[in-house]
């Protein structure tokens, strides 16, 4: 089997490979990046309203008060220390992603053009925060496109539609690269490298309706957990407020942040009642639930009453096609509607996971050791969504999850230069470890019986039924009996299709294998959690409850078992913000 030797190897390529990866290749690092997709194409291409910074451009702001709001908008869960290092560092970044060829938008005075976004504070004589920094609603494709073209400069190699199948580990469980596979030959490769980071994405297809992209299964996540490694925080799961009714397509918070607001049938101006400070522009959980309850409460929308609408025809045409193109493009599109004449019928969708593979501020991949505490895995970094440093919390804020990607890639590979400097050479790699990566492919040459496109189909309408807005324990529980079901009738799922070239149906099925480990992960992790916060939300224990439950689910596939650990509450420098009821 052909092999490649780098000091890094990153899986993934949106923003948090390549600004990782960016970090390295500046930092005169070999570094590969392996995506399944071209790299322009990966998802945080799609990423609408921006990212946010407490520049303080358009409304006075500081990097504490956007500390206390990504806090309070994780609903307490989310550690501070790694927190506070987010929101420090936000605005130099961000900068330099101006410095980078990022196109944003302006204000008059020519620096950068901030929007409103949910769950900024009211500190400021009763008005809100403007701290989301804009392209207009492209910001994740520009931010995207820029960093591409600087890897491209810095000479980063660049593995284009190679699917990660494994990472290859040895007995003491040091990393030492990964298995992939070339989708356009069918061929497979093995990647070495000293130090290898996960940057792959979430895992919002579990869902029938998802503002995801259809590449977004997971896949590093179902790789860590078969490397035997836990996921933090699964149960959290975003729903977006606003996405286009029946489709899921998302309609960004940015159009409410240009003063668009939400009706429900009777044409009320329903967010007055849920959160009467913050409005429409409350954090992504309470609009959600709100909406959820407008419309299980007979006050629909249309026809059949399921939707609600977002106006945006009070803006004006100027307005809409200045600051929200994209939108109105969306719009005109898929619902036939222009949003400057008629309001756009909108319903929550699944999102964004706030979850993922636990991490330290530094990128590193954390795991308990067999008899102690947790501990740094050797050679292994997870950044971006896929990872839980944990910034996010219970629930993340708009503009956060770029932000998020951009501070921790750099982190990451500042990280991994340094580390680099004390491992000079490759370990030796083990044979067992790519046959059992092998393995994984070799399985789908053996005949089945079931279809892999119907039991995608099924998991994601269960997922939906059981492991949605609301949740109580009899719903969940037959979710993980549901999701278990899957997962054993896909061990007898077979290909028709065993050609090499471009068998796009060989990589489907490796994602659904993919999708199954991590949805059984969110409805397990979801079914243990006895209270609700953030966007984890049960209707039998309908209160947040700090004394029991503020600590980190810790999910294993082994036996599917969940231990906890504890919510770091100490920041760096400033006073810790204690918990209080989180009211918008
Ligand atoms: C529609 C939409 C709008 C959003 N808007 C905003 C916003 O305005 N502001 C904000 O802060 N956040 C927003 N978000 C969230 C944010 O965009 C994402 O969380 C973030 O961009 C994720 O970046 P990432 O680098 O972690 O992953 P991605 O950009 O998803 O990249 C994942 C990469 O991994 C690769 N990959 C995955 N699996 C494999 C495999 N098996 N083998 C090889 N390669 C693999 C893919 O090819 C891809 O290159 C939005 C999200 C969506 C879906």
């Amino acid at each position: 089997m052909p092999r490649r030797q780098f000091d890094c190897l990153v899986l993934g390529a949106g923003g948090a490979g390549l600004r990782a990866a960016l970090q390295l290749a500046d930092g005169d690092a070999h570094v590969a990046v392996v995506s399944k997709v071209f790299p322009t194409r990966s998802h945080t291409v799609a990423a609408q309203g921006g990212v946010n910074a407490a520049l303080g451009n358009v409304l006075p702001d500081s990097w504490h008060w956007h500390m206390y709001d990504t806090v309070k908008g994780g609903d307490y869960l989310g550690d501070q220390d790694a927190i506070e290092y987010l929101c420090r560092a936000a605005s130099r970044l961000v900068i330099e992603l101006e410095h980078y060829g990022v196109p944003f938008s302006r204000i008059d005075d020519g620096r950068i053009y901030q929007r409103k976004f949910g769950g900024q504070s009211q500190n400021f004589g009763g008005e809100q925060a403007a701290r989301t920094c804009a392209a207009a609603d492209r910001t994740g494709h520009a931010i995207l496109h820029a960093l591409y073209q600087q890897n491209i400069r810095a000479k980063t190699h660049f593995f284009d539609e190679f699917f990660a199948i494994d990472l290859l580990r040895d007995a003491d469980g040091s990393t030492l690269g990964a298995l992939v596979l070339e989708i356009e030959t069918g061929d497979l490769f093995v990647i070495e490298s000293k130090t290898t980071l996960i940057a792959t994405g979430g895992a919002g297809r579990m869902y029938r309706t998802s503002t995801n992209a259809l590449i977004n299964t997971g896949d590093g996540l179902a790789i860590a957990l078969r490397a035997g490694l836990p996921l933090q925080d699964m149960e959290f799961i975003q729903f977006h407020p606003t996405g286009l009714a029946g489709l899921g397509v998302l309609i960004t918070e940015g159009a409410r942040g240009e003063g668009g607001y939400l009706v429900n049938g009777r044409g009320e101006r329903f967010m007055e009642h849920y959160a009467p400070h913050a409005r429409d522009l409350a954090s992504r959980d309470v609009v959600s639930r709100a909406i959820h309850m407008e419309v299980s409460e007979g006050r629909g929308c249309g026809p059949r009453g399921d939707y609600v609408e977002l106006k945006l025809d009070h803006l004006g045409d100027d307005t809409i096609r200045k600051r929200l193109p994209g939108i109105r493009d969306t719009v005109l599109r898929f619902a036939h509607i222009d949003p400057a004449r008629t309001p756009i019928p909108v319903y929550p969708t699944a999102h964004y996971i706030m979850g993922g593979i636990p991490t330290n501020r530094f990128g590193q991949v954390v795991a308990p050791e067999r008899h102690g505490p947790e501990a740094p895995q050797p050679g292994l970094y997870a950044v971006g969504e896929c990872a839980c440093v944990s910034v996010h919390g219970a629930n993340r804020l708009g503009g956060n999850s770029l932000l998020d990607i951009i501070v921790f890639g750099r982190a990451a590979g500042n990280h991994i230069l340094a580390a680099l400097k004390e491992q000079r050479y490759h370990k030796p790699l083990p044979g067992e470890a790519v046959e059992r990566a092998q393995e994984r492919v070799r399985r789908w040459e053996r005949p089945g019986e079931e279809s892999v496109e119907a039991l995608g189909a099924e998991l994601r309408r269960v997922m939906e039924r059981y492991c949605g807005v609301f949740r109580t324990q009899d719903v969940l529980d037959e979710g993980v009996r549901r999701v278990r079901e899957i997962r054993e009738r896909l061990a007898y799922a077979g290909l028709r299709d065993h050609s090499r070239v471009f068998n796009t149906a060989r990589i489907e099925a490796l994602e659904l294998e993919n999708l199954v480990e991590v949805a059984l992960a969110t409805v397990v992790s979801a079914a243990a959690r006895h209270e609700s916060r953030g966007a984890h939300s049960r209707v039998d224990h309908p209160e947040r409850d700090d004394r029991h439950w503020l600590k980190h689910t810790l999910y294993l596939r082994a036996g599917e078992t969940i231990d906890y650990k504890p919510v770091r509450m100490k920041p760096l420098t400033v006073d810790s913000f204690p918990p209080i009821a989180r009211i918008y």
